[in-house]
């Protein structure tokens, strides 16, 4: 099974994906991770990458879209995998379909966490990574807003759109998402 999640900084994108990872035995893999890793790795790529990371900004498509080529062509991901923090634009979603026709797969599921931007606003303070600084909080804010909330009609239009209450504990959410899986996994098969 292919999901991708898609939500705000602080939405919970990462905590429910690890969890949904043990629930359907799949690889998480989270473009945020893989940023970061890209980054330590003291190479001039990985100073780009760290430029982009610092000020809040989205990591070019293209490069987005080959740091994930590479990681989807390995062998764990031949069941599926569970994506977190991408696709993060229009653009990255249609690269992403076009990269998965080619190996005759498809995604099955877009799930999009939804929290309050105060509620966001408190949870990523509270958090402290090194892009969790007031001034990044908001640059990420408004760059999902402008860049990555189109995504939601584009896979409304494809009918694979399911949207999910972020609010609450862990384990409400966990319960919500794993609602739509479990009724898109009946669906399908
Ligand atoms: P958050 O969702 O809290 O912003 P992530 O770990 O998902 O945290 O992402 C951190 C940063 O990594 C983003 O601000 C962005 O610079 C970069 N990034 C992650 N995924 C992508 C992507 N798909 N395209 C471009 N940039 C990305």
């Amino acid at each position: 099974m292919l999901v991708v999640f898609i939500g705000p900084p602080g939405a919970g994108k990462g905590t429910q994906a690890k969890r949904l990872r043990e629930h359907l035995a799949v690889p998480h893999i989270s473009t945020g991770e893989l940023m970061r890793n890209v980054e330590s790795s003291q190479t001039d790529l990985g100073n780009q990458v760290g430029a982009f990371l610092r000020r809040g900004e989205l990591v070019p498509d293209d490069l987005a879209i080959e740091i994930v080529e590479q990681r989807i062509g390995q062998s764990d991901c031949e069941n599926g995998c569970l994506f977190d923090g991408f696709p993060r634009t229009v653009a990255q979603a249609i690269q992403f379909d076009d990269c998965l026709t080619n190996k005759e797969k498809s995604l099955n599921l877009a799930l999009a966490l939804s929290v309050t931007r105060p509620e966001l606003m408190s949870r990523l303070s509270a958090r402290g990574r090194r892009d969790d600084n007031p001034e990044t909080i908001a640059n990420r804010l408004d760059v999902y807003d402008s860049h990555t909330l189109p995504l939601l009609a584009y896979y409304e239009q494809r009918g694979i759109l399911a949207n999910v209450d972020g609010t609450g504990s862990e384990d409400e959410v966990f319960e919500r998402i794993k609602q739509v899986i479990d009724r898109d996994l009946t669906e399908t098969s």
